[in-house]
């Protein structure tokens, strides 16, 4: 199967899990999780009509993003962050969906280029406190959330979370709900807020249900990673 089969099958998928459950499709944004994996299959999907794309490894991204920088691709950072990286990721991302400490939001802030517009966060969320899985705790995340909605050069966007692994439908929605009513409560006070940054290729359809708005898929899209 060539890369623009596996997109065109993705698309079907959320396409007829939106039917199914009566949900808006327009509502979706298929984030294509590229890492690990080289430019030409970048390439191959963005001619297959997908432009946003998300990275986990600065260094490899930065490769990336500069062979490709006549696309206009929206690059999304999505792994975990050493605050001495945020400059780097300041001047050559649109997106961030791990921010987890205040520590990032200031810096990102701070390191933004002018010429810029303010970078889009989403707040990782570690909902279920699982150990050694980055995100924020539930007990942080007001903070977290008044930090980034008062600084110049962040636009708060939304959380991004991903739950314990499970093979079983129900309880991937149920986990998925959860992290929903946690978004829903957070919209009350930064109306702004309009990602929700959940599902991967084994649970978008349990992701879609429980309210998704962007789902990252990766092995799906560009087969298995080494
Ligand atoms: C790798 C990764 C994905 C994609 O996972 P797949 O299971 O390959 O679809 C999604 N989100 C994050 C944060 C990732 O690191």
């Amino acid at each position: 199967m060539t890369i623009a089969d596996r997109v065109e099958n993705i698309r079907r998928e959320i396409d007829d899990v939106c039917a199914k459950h009566h949900i808006n499709k327009n509502k979706i944004t298929l984030l294509a999780v590229s890492k690990t994996h080289a430019s030409d299959a970048i390439q191959a999907a963005y001619d297959a009509g997908i432009q946003q794309f998300g990275e986990s490894y600065l260094q490899e991204a930065l490769e990336k993003i500069h062979t490709l920088n006549h696309l206009p691709i929206t690059w999304h950072f999505i792994g975990p962050i050493q605050s001495n990286k945020t400059k780097l990721i300041a001047e050559n991302f649109d997106w961030v969906q791990s921010v987890d400490r205040k520590k990032l939001l200031l810096r990102l802030s701070d390191q933004r280029p002018n010429h810029l517009p303010p970078i889009n966060i989403c707040i990782q969320i570690n909902y279920f406190n699982e150990e050694q899985k980055k995100g924020a705790h539930q007990d942080e995340l007001a903070e977290l959330l008044d930090l980034a909605s008062s600084l110049p050069n962040i636009k708060l966007r939304g959380l991004m979370a991903i739950p314990p692994k499970t093979g079983n439908f129900q309880q991937q929605v149920t986990q998925f709900q959860q992290i929903d009513s946690c978004f829903i409560n957070c919209q009350q006070d930064y109306p702004q807020m309009d990602t929700l940054s959940i599902g991967m290729s084994n649970d978008l359809e349990a992701a879609i249900v429980a309210g998704s708005t962007m789902v990252r898929i990766g092995t799906a899209l560009f087969g298995e990673r080494k």
